[in-house]
């Protein structure tokens, strides 16, 4: 039944929405469908692995900055949002009137976070639509509570950092700091909640709304199946990572994996890895947005060189093309030096980071947290010492600590920074032979089992994935 079907894809164009969105089409393929994925001129130009498979187009547009590209955390987003959503909303219309006078029309839309003028166009041209989610399910339902009448728990509650806020069908009390940064008052990107609000309102006008979630059946069973999210049915379809890596093959065979290239790094870090000792290596990264102040860089620096483990580090170069100032690059880092000459340490600008999770020297990821770095984490085994900054990361991290167990969260102090001795004292215990660690590497190996697992012919999102193109194709016959 597939074979009937062409969908069209379209995602914000960030590398942490667009590698999901690209799993997702790969997946798609692999069961027979047609996509078209949709993105912006420039991010295309920056696709490396540009996959030219049967099945698959690109269609591009412009968001009016060919050259370069708005960042999510700039501050003059909220122009660059309505601009996008200006011309990403012609581009929509254009391409889907032009579809319906080809042999193979696109039969759905799939699209992803803060593009609610994207289900809209396709409503107004009587295309179907479905939201791919591309964080927790856990977080979609704090979402859809604080939309639906727990925002004004939530909020109250939250103005105490010690105060548990529970929600139905969750086994799990949250605090304030676990919650997704966007619901505090001290968020900053006020363009995102309306956003978010208005996608979430848009799905219940639906009359039997399906949201994909990139997750595992396994990984959050009652945030999947005990919260009240109303006719919203929630189907998990994940990990969207390379399958490649997932299937435990060469995971250097991934001519799918659809990176944004950062820099054209042509880094032996594989080869550094490969001299390693099994599970003796720190992986230190931050993701593409999060910008950690110089200070905190400093503190990191010094407890990996005094823990005397092994560390993979990646420093952004902020010198390159969407950098922002901000950002420190590692020759401004006072004991650069030191991290030169350290025979132990390796820092480099950019790292294909699915190759790096799985290779056998990792002994531990020290993460942002950001969805696709945990699933990636968690699809390979490694466990995690958390240290989220901002948006869905704060939640997932509780996620690592208490649900999963495969993680500690790193403290902060008074100033909000994480000092050296806290860093250390999670290192020493996440990659340590003493209890917690064999448990967090116990916990770790069991999710990594269960992702896999989960992917397979017959597994719960193969079902899942397969179930929901049979849905889709009642619809749209
Ligand atoms: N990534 C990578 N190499 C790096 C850093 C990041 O390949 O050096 C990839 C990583 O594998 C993940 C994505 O970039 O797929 C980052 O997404 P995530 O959701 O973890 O964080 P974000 O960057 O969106 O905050």
């Amino acid at each position: 039944m597939a074979q009937n079907h062409h969908f069209l894809i379209i995602t914000y164009p960030l590398q942490g929405h667009i590698n999901p969105a690209l799993q997702f089409t790969k997946r798609l393929i692999s069961l027979g469908a047609k996509v078209t994925f949709a993105t912006t001129i420039h991010l295309y130009s920056r696709l490396i692995n540009k996959p030219t498979i049967p099945g698959l187009s690109f269609a591009t547009f412009s968001d009016g900055y060919d050259d370069g590209q708005k960042s999510f955390g700039d501050e003059d987003i909220v122009s660059y949002m309505s601009e996008f959503t200006r011309r990403g909303s012609e581009f929509l219309t254009n391409i889907i009137l032009s579809s319906k006078q080809e042999n193979h029309p696109f039969t759905c839309l799939i699209y992803t976070l803060i593009l609610s003028w994207a289900p809209k166009v396709a409503h107004e041209l009587h295309l179907p639509s479905t939201l791919l989610w591309i964080q927790a399910a856990t977080v979609f339902d704090i979402f859809y509570y604080y939309f639906h009448e727990h925002g004004d728990y939530i909020t109250n509650k939250s103005k105490d950092e010690t105060c548990l806020i529970s929600l139905p069908g969750l086994s799990f009390s949250l605090k304030s700091r676990d919650l997704p940064s966007f619901l505090l008052a001290s968020n900053t990107y006020t363009f995102a909640l309306p956003s978010l609000k208005e996608q979430i309102q848009l799905l219940n006008e639906e009359i039997n709304p399906r949201v994909l979630v990139n997750t595992v059946e396994e990984f959050e069973l009652d945030a999947l199946n005990k919260v009240d999210v109303g006719k919203i049915k929630m189907i998990p379809i994940g990990p969207l990572i390379p399958s490649a890596f997932l299937d435990g093959k060469d995971p250097t065979d991934n001519s799918f994996g659809g990176d944004v290239v950062r820099v054209d790094s042509k880094d032996d870090y594989i080869q550094w890895l490969d001299s390693k000792d099994e599970k003796s290596v720190v992986y230190v990264s931050f993701g593409t947005l999060a910008v950690l102040s110089k200070r905190q860089m400093e503190e990191i620096a010094r407890a990996l060189l005094d823990s005397g483990f092994s560390f993979l580090w990646v420093i952004r170069d902020k010198k390159l093309q969407q950098q922002k100032e901000e950002e420190v690059d590692d020759d401004e880092l006072s004991c650069r030096e030191e991290l030169e000459n350290n025979m132990n340490g390796k820092i480099v600008k950019w790292c294909s980071q699915v190759e790096v999770l799985s290779h056998r020297s990792l002994g531990c990821f020290m993460t942002h947290c950001g969805w696709n770095s945990t699933l990636e984490s968690l699809g390979s085994g490694v466990p995690m010492v958390a240290f989220p900054q901002w948006t869905d990361q704060t939640t997932n991290a509780k996620l690592i600590e208490d649900v999963w167990k495969t993680g500690l969260r790193m403290e902060h102090d008074e100033e909000g920074m994480v000092k050296v001795e806290e860093i250390r004292k999670c290192l020493e215990v996440v990659m340590g032979k003493g209890e917690k660690g064999e448990e967090l590497r116990r916990n770790a190996k069991k999710w990594k089992d269960l992702a896999r697992a989960a992917v397979k012919e017959g597994g719960s999102s193969n079902r899942n994935l397969r179930s929901y193109l049979n849905d889709i194709a009642c619809i749209t016959q």
